[in-house]
């Protein structure tokens, strides 16, 4: 039985190896990449079990997605290749050294078809913790149908549901995105969020404290919020606890995915039973680990590398 199922949608990634505008690439970097299977790839790295749903085209592409999951050990029996459309692109240039462009080839891809037939109900109920995106329903109806009974699902049976607000503003509007992620915030137990994305769902004013934005978001329901603020670490909620996270020193290469690892760490910590200062430090940890390496997950920590980066533990408290 897996520890955590997730769905959502995994792309291949074209990437240029170099600095410069992306027509003059001679040759880009072929890479996999989606949040929901960031994440999964995360927990398995961390010595969990992890289950995926999702789409890929019956194309090379498809086959590299699927190659890639399942090498990395996730549980991919509920994929489906999907006859009717090519698996997504991501291409990601980088204009400066600083400055990564990110653009998604995904409207109508196999991703995007993902349907509430494709959610199996015992799949879910045997998880330990469902995991969902913002960004999945943002797809296209039938996925956005197909996270809304996986949640269904999940609350029926008391298996916890966690959820990555993960606003995209190519896919949809502030004010669209607005309304579902809060109906979905209302029906999770575990809430991750940057401040920008607590702003959009609560209408709140930018100044807003960011302990008076994680208190707001605890007061839709999820009674674990966590707020994450890059470079300067992370805050939370836990169980009506507010949680400081300082953010480990790294030297950060890209940026992309260290929001996967930081919730990959702290589920990861969560279904081992693993207390607040475990789960914390872990997810921080992920994190940084992420941001060190070229990539949207390969980067992320086996259990036995945590400890390299362990003479700057975070603080609890
Ligand atoms: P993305 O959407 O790019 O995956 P995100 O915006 O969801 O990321 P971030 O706040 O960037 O999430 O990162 C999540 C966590 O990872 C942070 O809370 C922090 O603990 C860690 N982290 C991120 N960037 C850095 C960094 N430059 N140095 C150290 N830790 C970092």
């Amino acid at each position: 039985t897996p520890d955590v199922v997730t769905l959502g949608e995994t792309m291949v990634l074209l990437r240029a190896p170099h600095i410069g505008p992306l027509r003059h690439a001679r040759t880009l970097d072929v890479a996999t990449g989606g949040a929901e299977s960031n994440l999964a790839i995360g927990i398995t790295r961390l010595g969990g079990r992890a289950a995926w749903i999702g789409r890929v085209g019956d194309d090379e592409f498809g086959r590299l997605v699927l190659a890639v999951l399942g090498g990395e050990g996730l549980d991919t029996r509920a994929a489906v290749i999907d006859p009717e459309a090519p698996t997504g692109l991501m291409v990601k240039a980088r204009r400066t050294s600083a400055a990564t462009d990110v653009r998604y080839y995904r409207a109508g891809s196999a991703g995007s078809r993902l349907c509430p037939d494709d959610v199996d109900p015992a799949l879910v109920r045997s998880a330990r913790i469902l995991h969902v995106t913002g960004i999945t329903p943002a797809l296209s109806p039938t996925a956005r149908a197909a996270v809304r009974a996986a949640v269904a699902e999940a609350n029926a049976a008391g298996v916890p549901v966690s959820l990555d607000l993960n606003y995209r503003r190519a896919l949809w509007s502030a004010e669209d995105a607005a309304g579902e992620l809060r109906a979905l915030a209302g029906h999770a137990d575990i809430l991750f969020a940057t401040e920008d994305e607590a702003r959009l769902v609560l209408k709140a004013p930018d100044h807003t404290p960011l302990v008076d934005l994680a208190r707001e978001l605890t007061a839709l329901g999820p009674a674990q919020v966590l707020l994450k603020r890059g470079e300067r670490g992370a805050v939370a909620i836990l169980d009506g606890r507010p949680h400081e996270v300082p953010p480990h020193r790294v030297h950060a290469v890209d940026p992309v995915g260290a929001g996967d690892a930081f919730a990959a760490g702290y589920l990861a910590e969560l279904v081992r039973g693993g207390p607040v200062a475990t789960r914390l430090a872990t997810a921080a940890a992920a994190g940084a680990f992420a941001v060190t390496v070229p990539g949207d997950w390969e980067g992320l920590p086996r259990r036995d590398e945590l400890r390299l980066l362990a003479q700057d533990d975070a603080v609890i408290r």
